[in-house]
């Protein structure tokens, strides 16, 4: 930890040098996934992004608690105050229990999330678990006079707020924006001003999702999950709160206002975004026709893609690019990622076989200095494409020592394969053999069925030995072998493995 990082705060809107409250503890909470349908590309750009951030704060020596939460009650349409709730809907629609739906799509998001590569965070609390945290916060802002009750609802009063504190200091609105902006929408109703954000709804009869309050049978806003469950594990005061763009307005801004009504202070230190992805050029949205899952990138089963993409050619595209820039999918750029992946791969994998010579022409010195830009591009604010471009330029050099252009010494050619291993595969997260779409995540099944031939070989081979057919043991054997298959007699029968 003796080189400064910079982060990016979007709180300050400049690059600060990170200075954790508690280190060597960094406590950070990133909004997670609604589970009311499959994960798509704007879900993997947040995990992956904070999965480099996570990865990058645990080996410069930090200990790092990262909580992302699951969403399964209070997110209603549109991610309004009014509506129906976006889980109850979908169990609505599917005749199910709204934690059926909140279960299935949970395990679907965590498949999808290990396919790409993202580490599980270390804890990962849901709203339906935490109504009583929910509700202690409610009855704070309460007491402090920043919220009213409404036929048995609670609401935010953001003008009564606004007085004291500032309200809209992360997204740079004021007041009168927000109430602009808030005015095409349906009758103000229950609530003073259109500005004001609900922190607990009464829930209609019909409304099956619903708990026992002092206020009413109702449930909680979708804002209060974060702030409760933030303060619940992290503390009054946390180091970084991240999640996409999308979500600085209304959603931590209204997380903010929450904490400050409640306990007088604000709770994060660095607030972290990442930009959105686009499709085309155009926002991705099921209307458009470009909403597309990860479940239909990783097979392919989708009418705006050529083929299936595995999971680390998503992340590799992903990685691309900054995480504050913008990203565009197409089916061109996708194969452009897969292809740079796979020309990283196709290197590491020669690396294994370089043979270094005493007075080779590439030294030690340089290969620090490749794994020092590494690094400061990292501690710039997480640079993940300025660390691809230098692991761009040690294929360069492998592939030149390769075509005998250049020789590595022994202590170069170590230092070189550490600092491939460590960023490509630690830091970046990429896993080997990824690139194509056969080979990616999600395979498992097929790489079973694989083994099984094998297998079925091997009991060939076995009967073969028993027979004394030796001409036909031997044959399998060594065509086995020639595959790169490493094949181990033993007393109840025969081991192997594939040493690729
Ligand atoms: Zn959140």
């Amino acid at each position: 930890m003796e080189q400064a990082l910079y982060v990016y705060n979007t709180l300050t809107r400049k690059k600060e040098v990170f200075r954790p409250l508690h280190a060597p503890h960094v406590g950070m909470y990133v909004c997670g996934p609604t589970v009311y349908g499959d994960a798509h590309l704007g879900h993997a750009r947040p995990a992956i992004t904070f999965d480099i951030i996570f990865r990058f704060l645990k080996h410069i020596g930090y200990k790092v608690r990262y909580v992302r939460n699951i969403t399964d009650v209070g997110h209603l349409e549109h991610d309004a105050d009014e509506g129906e709730d976006k889980i109850a809907k979908k169990a609505r629609l599917e005749q199910l229990e709204p934690m059926e739906v909140a279960q299935y799509y949970t395990n679907r998001f965590h498949e999808a999330m290990d396919a790409l590569g993202c580490l599980p965070p270390s804890i990962e609390p849901h709203a339906t678990g935490h109504i009583i945290e929910q509700q202690q916060l409610v009855q704070q802002i309460l007491d402090n006079g920043f919220a009213y009750e409404s036929n048995g609802s609670i609401y935010f009063d953001v003008e009564k707020y606004n007085k004291v504190h500032k309200y809209g200091i992360l997204s740079g609105r004021n007041l009168e924006n927000v109430k602009d902006a808030s005015r095409d929408l349906a009758g103000v109703g229950e609530k003073k001003n259109q500005a004001d954000f609900a922190l607990w709804k009464a829930a209609q009869p019909e409304h099956i999702m619903r708990w026992p309050s002092p206020w009413s049978d109702g449930f909680p806003g979708w804002h209060c999950e974060c702030t409760a469950m933030g303060r619940k594990y992290l503390g009054t005061h946390f180091d970084i709160h991240g999640g996409g763009m999308d979500l600085i307005f209304p959603h931590h801004e209204c997380e903010i206002a929450q904490a400050v009504a409640s306990q007088g202070e604000q709770m994060v230190t660095y607030w972290i975004h990442n930009n959105m992805i686009t499709i085309e050029g155009q926002k991705m949205g099921k209307s458009l026709g470009n909403f597309i899952t990860l479940p239909q990138f990783f097979s392919g089963d989708h009418p705006k893609l050529d083929r299936a993409y595995s999971p680390m050619t998503i992340r590799f595209f992903i990685l691309q690019a900054h995480y504050r820039s913008t990203v565009d999918f197409s089916n061109d750029a996708l194969q452009a990622a897969e292809k740079g992946l796979e020309r990283l791969l196709d290197a590491w994998k020669a690396l294994q076989n370089i043979q270094p010579t005493a007075d080779g022409s590439v030294r030690l010195d340089s290969v620090e200095a490749l794994k020092q830009q590494c690094y400061d591009a990292m501690y710039d604010d997480f640079n993940t494409p300025i660390v691809i471009s230098h692991l761009f330029d040690a294929t360069k050099l492998i592939n030149s020592i390769v075509d005998k252009k250049e020789t590595i010494t022994p202590d170069a050619l170590e230092a070189l394969k550490e600092t491939f291993r460590l960023f490509t595969f630690d830091l970046l997260g990429i896993k080997a053999g990824g690139a194509t779409a056969s080979n990616g995540g999600g395979n498992e099944a097929r790489e079973e069925a694989f083994g099984k031939v094998v297998d079925m070989l091997l009991e060939q081979r076995a009967k073969a030995k028993a027979n004394k057919d030796w001409a036909t043991s031997d044959m399998i054997r060594d065509n086995l072998a020639a595959l790169g298959f490493e094949v181990k007699d033993t007393k109840d029968g025969f081991t192997w493995k594939l040493n690729k």
